[in-house]
């Protein structure tokens, strides 16, 4: 605290993000990173970026890249001016707040869900109501069908992976007409299905992604909302007051080639999914509660041991995985889906801890 601090920074409560440790050669489950590369087109198209060209700066619009994003919908018929592109997701749903979410009555959202919706609505002084999950850890949409200021969850859920039916997305979608519902879709290709079908039909739906996850681009900082043009109207108005340039030409044009390379997309995800269902049978095995997942982590508890011991002692053996201090989920680990050799180090590990 310093006396030069204003009232706002002196109330806020930043969100906490997993560690990116220094050390070399730690087993890195932690932040639900892609364990394989990025695209090589990617990579190639970002080099191609560095250059004479630096010095100018980059398309404030980013409209190559909305236009890949656009493409790669094909048969949704999504038009570039219903893409919004940001500085990774979070800078995108942080504009979503003050959008679109800030109103009268408070925001939606479960009590088990992405902790930074509660620090974006610190931000921007927006009320909000943590709807509980079902003791499934399940959304229970009846619980949405109230008045509100607006809705927001990932889907699939996170930290607990679980995926709400599309049948159920539209129920609140129809049932919430006079606010708009946001869903985060950034664990959503690895198993869940996006709500992308709805866009056209629903003026009150703005779906969130990323390219961090699926894209394993999470260092280029790219993110981007998909909704009818007036809510991307809101979205471009505030960031036209807030930094104009939030993609820089290296993010534009790697994230660009990266949407395009759809085999590489594919190949990846699809090896995601299987080393997902691999690591589900060996943590049940081992006595491990699992939840059901969509997403590229499992979320895990164990009758016997208590979660945040076994973080700590996954910990000392070189592994990390992300563990919540916070009620209902305290006994539960988020491990996200590495590479083969990494989920063998992870069992392993925790065979021996159990011993
Ligand atoms: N939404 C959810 C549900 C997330 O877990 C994350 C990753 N922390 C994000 C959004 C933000 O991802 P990024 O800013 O890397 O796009």
């Amino acid at each position: 605290m310093s006396r030069y601090w204003s009232r706002v920074v002196q109330g806020l409560k930043p969100y906490v993000p997993g560690e990116q440790p220094k050390l070399p050669d730690l087993v890195k489950l932690n932040t639900n990173e892609n364990p394989y590369g990025p695209s090589p087109l990617a990579i190639h198209a970002l080099r191609g970026e560095i250059g004479d060209a630096l010095r100018l700066y980059p398309d404030p619009n980013a409209d190559r890249l909305k236009q890949a994003i656009a493409a790669s919908f094909g048969a949704q018929c999504i038009a570039p001016r219903q893409v919004f592109v940001g500085n990774g997701s979070d800078e995108v749903l942080a504009h979503v707040f003050l959008a679109l979410l800030k109103h009268e009555r408070p925001v939606l959202f479960p009590d088990i869900t992405y902790s930074f919706y509660p620090v974006y609505c610190g931000l921007y002084g927006i009320d909000y109501t943590a709807v509980p999950l079902n003791e499934k850890f399940e959304i229970r949409t009846d619980d949405y069908l109230v008045r509100n200021g607006g809705i927001i969850f990932p889907n699939p859920n996170a930290p607990t992976g679980c995926f709400l039916p599309l049948s159920e997305v539209e129920r609140l979608l129809a049932g919430n007409a006079d606010s708009v519902v946001v869903i985060d879709e950034a664990y959503v290709d690895f198993g869940g299905e996006s709500a992308i079908a709805f866009v056209a039909r629903y003026p009150n739906l703005l779906i969130v992604r990323t390219l961090s996850k699926s894209h394993s681009l999470a260092g280029l900082r790219v993110g981007f909302a998909i909704g009818q043009a007036d809510l991307i109207e809101a979205l471009e108005r505030v960031k036209n007051s807030f930094n104009s340039y939030p993609l820089g030409r290296l993010a534009i044009a790697g994230a660009a080639a990266a949407i395009e390379d759809q085999a590489h997309f594919e190949r990846t995800r699809r090896a995601v999914i299987a080393s997902r269902e691999a690591l589900v049978r060996d943590l049940a095995a081992l006595g491990f509660e699992v939840l059901p997942s969509t997403a590229n982590f499992v979320f895990a508890r164990h009758p016997d041991r208590d979660g945040g011991e076994l973080a700590a002692a996954l910990r000392q053996r070189g592994i990390i995985v992300r563990h919540f201090q916070q009620a209902r989920i305290k006994q539960f680990l988020r491990i996200s889906v590495g590479n083969d050799a990494q989920c063998r180090a992870l069992v392993g590990a925790l065979r021996e801890i159990l011993r």
